[in-house]
């Protein structure tokens, strides 16, 4: 993410942080959260300093602490979901140094508990919801995407018999409204179950040729995109939106010279008028983490 490109973003996108809890095994370290405000503060202190230059205080659109469910961190995302299924482009992405929690955000820890469920799936889960709820007035098709950009090249994470295929860049494709990969595996999916067993393959893919999974994921940014076309009944005419669901590089891995701000900035002005952004902002509460804890805040702080 470049700093000027997201400056360009500013006021479109909604910034919430979530802090992880420490982890089992590390109950008794001392936190790097001093408070939770409720109107969307949080103090970051050193607990080992004192004094007022040991502490800062950041402000977003919300901060949720580590008694938070999944469901809380999804809640509000349910409005967005809706706004896709207006014709809007809507990206939620999570970013935060590796290990802060941005896939627990996104996927969960597990595909089987639909409690822990992330807000890939339950973002899915609504989509169908709501427009099965509309199906008298509205005919939707979605399709999905899944890709990975690993070293500026973008992989496809459909391809059930994970050949790896290469593609160089993220295109435009008129045909569709929102960033699209050319190329890249389109599924048509009908329910939730489709999308959890895409989800699957696109892990097992993604797994493919990773000697260390871990290391990879840290530099990898992992895209789920999903493409709705609404056919008004009574008119007929044709409404398209887009959701990316984006979980990036850990923040201390994202070079300034990489590419992403620009693909959010393409995924953003495509249709400006017609674009909402929501960013997950992870903290790692641990005291070792300080220092990547303040320069990621400082930075999802701007955009905000
Ligand atoms: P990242 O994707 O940012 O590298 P992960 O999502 O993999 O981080 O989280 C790192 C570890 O912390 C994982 O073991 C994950 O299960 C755990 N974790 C992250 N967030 C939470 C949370 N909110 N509640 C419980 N465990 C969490
Ligand atoms: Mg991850």
């Amino acid at each position: 993410l470049l700093y000027n490109q997201v400056q360009d973003l500013k006021g479109t996108i909604r910034v919430y942080c979530r802090v992880r809890p420490f982890l089992s095994g590390q109950s008794n370290g001392q936190s790097t959260v001093d408070y939770i405000g409720d109107n969307g503060n949080v103090m970051i202190a050193n607990p080992l300093k004192q004094g007022k230059d040991a502490r800062r205080v950041f402000s977003f659109n919300k901060v949720f602490g580590t008694n938070v469910t999944q469901q809380d961190i999804y809640a509000d995302t349910q409005q967005l979901i809706r706004s896709v299924l207006d014709g809007y482009n809507v990206c939620i992405f999570a970013y935060g140094q590796t290990g802060s929690g941005k896939t627990y955000t996104m996927s969960g820890p597990d595909l089987t508990t639909e409690q822990t469920w992330g807000v890939n799936y339950r973002a899915l889960r609504d989509l169908f919801h709501i427009s099965k709820a509309r199906m008298d007035v509205i005919e939707y098709e979605v399709g999905v995407q899944m890709i990975e950009i690993y070293n500026e090249q973008v992989r496809d994470l459909l391809v059930s018999d994970g050949s790896n295929r290469r593609y160089p860049y993220i295109r435009n494709n008129s045909q569709l409204n929102g960033l699209n990969v050319p190329d890249a595996s389109l599924v048509p999916v009908k329910c939730t179950q489709d999308v959890l067993d895409l989800m699957k393959i696109g892990q097992r893919n993604r797994a493919v040729g990773a000697t260390a999974l871990n290391v990879r994921s840290s530099r990898s940014h992992s895209i789920l995109t999903v493409h709705v076309r609404g056919k008004e009944l009574v008119s007929g005419s044709i409404l398209k939106g887009c959701l990316h669901l984006v979980d990036l590089a850990g923040s201390e891995r994202v070079d300034k010279s990489e590419a992403v701000g620009e693909r959010l900035k393409e995924a953003q002005h495509i249709n400006r008028g017609h674009a909402k952004t929501l960013m997950f902002v992870h903290i790692n509460p641990e005291v070792d983490a300080l220092g990547e804890t303040i320069s990621t805040l400082k930075f999802a702080e701007r955009v905000a």
